[in-house]
């Protein structure tokens, strides 16, 4: 039978419908049962017989029955399918619900940021969610519509790229054809975008992921969606006028209400003045109440402003505050080629500012030769740099690019004003937590030592010791063998470790390391044991035998004498362990940091660690 809808169940009154969704609802009435049938167009009611089901909230189910009309008593006018119920006659379940980790009835602001993003999945069901996601997935539909009839061309940019300065730090990528080398992760597609108008499309846009590794906050995540635009022959009232047309465009037809047209604009000087602010919010109480959207343009901004951190490196120059491809206005052009006045050069950027967020900016383009290089200079890049980074764009303005300009608008900041929601998470699917992680899948998160080496890199930051100690933790807990973690303070001898453990010498399990001619090697002994090295030098397979300095330890280990774990399958080096080893059920060892030690089976290190194992101890008492 065809699959019918929730919503149009309304229309199928005294018809056999055949529905689909999760069980929404629960509520039991003697003989009778009510289940809400919940789908992506909405909710509607099921009445059962008692005994003819078996099935419990967010269950997943197919049901057969007739539309039949609500008694008058029962009719809820706050529900779309109100007026009426489906008669249940038999019912399929597709597949069975555990019970939630987490309310999905209520609207979740209440509820753990960890858990909802931990169950991103569920925490998505709730209704508040839907209507976001939906609405965002609305906006870009009606901003593609709208560019589309407007002559614009939609066109995809490299996320493998080269850094772009927009003010942030970038995401890097290691390049594994070309081992040391970076391709950085876009923080816009800045310089494509006017690449595109040197190419003569004239009229490009994009729904353009950017990313950008900057701290987080609320309105602020890695990674942001913009709406990215530039367009040829205009000048900055035209890219005005035309993403003005736009906003209003999109945000009426999708119901809101704008406060003022055209938006008001003001200069950067009158809004510090105004407002103390380069963004405001311009509506009264009642606005508010109303969720009406206050939009404003921002102009004049200055181009410069003082830095103590000038790319010459000295202690003090000057940084650009917008966007470094932009051109000046037309009477400051003069001052920019001369560096003269910099303080006063207004550039030709516009922010558009609504509700109190910057929803969106950009500018006319610098598309001179001379301009991007004056513009670079004077924010100390010397000539050779200038060459070495924008010597691209150089190069292709000189070949003919019609003057140009565009902007971009951050979606998930005009989403927010359009929905008032306070957070980014409201308005993307699957967001990051504030602490970077991201959600249900855990990353960042350790990669195989194997792929780091395939791209040529070597992890020895500060954090080596930690991160050596939570790839081991992960090791045991991935292979799920129980252990023991302890903190204690800091220890570096076996005596001293075994002191504060308060557990025998002869658990402590000690990593040595040797180098056998130029490849590092890794005893592990009995702490209360010494290596002999004649047994040693007869090991299996090893010759010329000798130990390392403490500078290799910290080489080939990334942790100091003392914290070296006996994991040197970790550092992929051969691991022998002597069979001295094997006296006691239990090991114990300093996991990567002189201050955490880790207890566990000597038989759960043997099958996980896999090492040879051999006599090479004196005074072993074999018992
Ligand atoms: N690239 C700018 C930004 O990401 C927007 C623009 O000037 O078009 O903020």
């Amino acid at each position: 039978m065809k699959r019918t809808l929730a919503s149009e169940t309304v229309k199928q009154l005294g018809e056999k419908v055949s529905l689909s969704g999760f069980v929404g609802g629960r509520r039991d009435h003697g003989k009778i049962v009510f289940l809400d049938l919940r789908d992506r167009s909405g909710v509607v009611q099921l009445v059962i017989a008692k005994d003819l089901i078996d099935v419990r909230n967010e269950d997943v189910i197919e049901a057969t029955g007739v539309v039949q009309k609500r008694p008058e008593a029962m009719i809820n006018p706050k529900l779309a399918t109100g007026t009426i119920e489906v008669a249940l006659e038999s019912m399929t379940l597709l597949s069975k619900s555990r019970e939630l980790p987490l309310p999905i009835d209520t609207d979740g602001y209440e509820i753990n940021e960890e858990v909802r993003l931990k169950y991103r999945y569920l925490d998505l069901r709730r209704p508040r969610l839907q209507k976001n996601i939906k609405l965002r997935s609305a906006l870009v539909d009606r901003i593609r519509q709208f560019l589309f009839s407007k002559d614009f061309t939609e066109i995809e940019t490299p996320l493998l790229t080269k850094s772009t300065p927009e003010g942030s730090r970038d995401f890097l990528v290691p390049s594994r054809m070309q081992p040391g080398k970076f391709y950085a992760l876009p923080q816009s597609p800045q310089q494509y975008k006017q690449l595109l108008m040197a190419a003569g499309f004239e009229r490009y846009f994009q729904i353009a992921r950017c990313l950008r590794d900057e701290d987080l906050r609320a309105d602020r995540g890695f990674e942001h969606t913009q709406v990215d635009i530039e367009m040829s022959f205009v000048e900055r009232e035209d890219v005005m006028a035309l993403d003005e047309e736009m906003i209003t465009t999109v945000v009426e037809s999708l119901g809101y209400k704008i406060k003022e047209k055209p938006f008001p604009v003001f200069t950067y000087e009158e809004s510090m003045k105004r407002f103390g602010a380069d963004k405001f919010d311009l509506r009264m109480d009642e606005d508010k109440k109303k969720g009406i959207l206050a939009f404003a343009w921002v102009v004049d901004f200055p181009f410069f402003e003082k830095t103590d951190q000038p790319a010459d490196g000295s202690k003090e120059g000057w940084t650009f505050t917008h966007n470094p491809f932009s051109m000046p206005k037309k009477e400051h052009k003069e001052w920019l080629l001369s560096k003269k006045n910099i303080d006063k050069i207004l550039t030709t950027q516009y922010d558009l500012v609504c509700n109190g967020y910057e929803v969106g900016g950009g500018s006319i383009r610098g598309h001179e030769p001379e301009i991007l290089h004056a513009v670079f200079s004077v924010m100390g890049y010397e000539d050779k740099k200038i060459e070495e980074q924008f010597g691209h764009m150089l190069q292709a303005f000189r070949y003919g690019v019609p003057p140009h300009g565009g902007l971009a608008h951050g979606i998930e900041r005009l989403l927010m004003t359009l929905t008032g929601e306070p957070y980014l998470r409201e308005v993307v699917a699957f967001p990051m937590t504030s602490g970077g992680q991201t959600s249900i899948m855990d990353a960042p998160s350790f990669v195989a030592d194997e792929q780091l080496a395939e791209l040529g890199i070597q992890t020895f930051s500060e954090s080596h010791s930690s991160s050596l100690y939570e790839k081991i933790i992960t090791l045991l807990e991935s292979a799920k063998v129980s252990y023991e973690q302890t903190e204690h303070e800091r220890v570096v001898t076996s005596e001293d470790a075994a002191r504060v453990r308060n557990a025998p010498l002869s658990e402590g399990a000690k990593a040595l390391i040797f180098y056998e001619d130029e490849s590092p090697v890794m005893l592990v002994i009995a702490a209360d044991l010494k290596v002999d090295t004649k047994l040693v030098k007869s090991l299996h397979g090893i010759k010329n035998l000798r130990m390392a300095t403490p500078v290799e330890v910290k080489k080939v280990s990334g942790v100091d004498i003392g914290a070296v774990p006996p994991f040197g399958n970790l550092f992929r080096i051969p691991v022998y362990m002597d069979e001295g080893l094997r006296r006691n059920d239990m090991i114990v060892f300093n996991a990567g940091l002189h201050t955490k030690s880790v207890r566990m089976k000597e038989r759960d290190y043997e099958s996980l660690v896999k090492p040879v194992v051999e006599l090479f101890s004196k005074n072993v008492n074999p018992e």
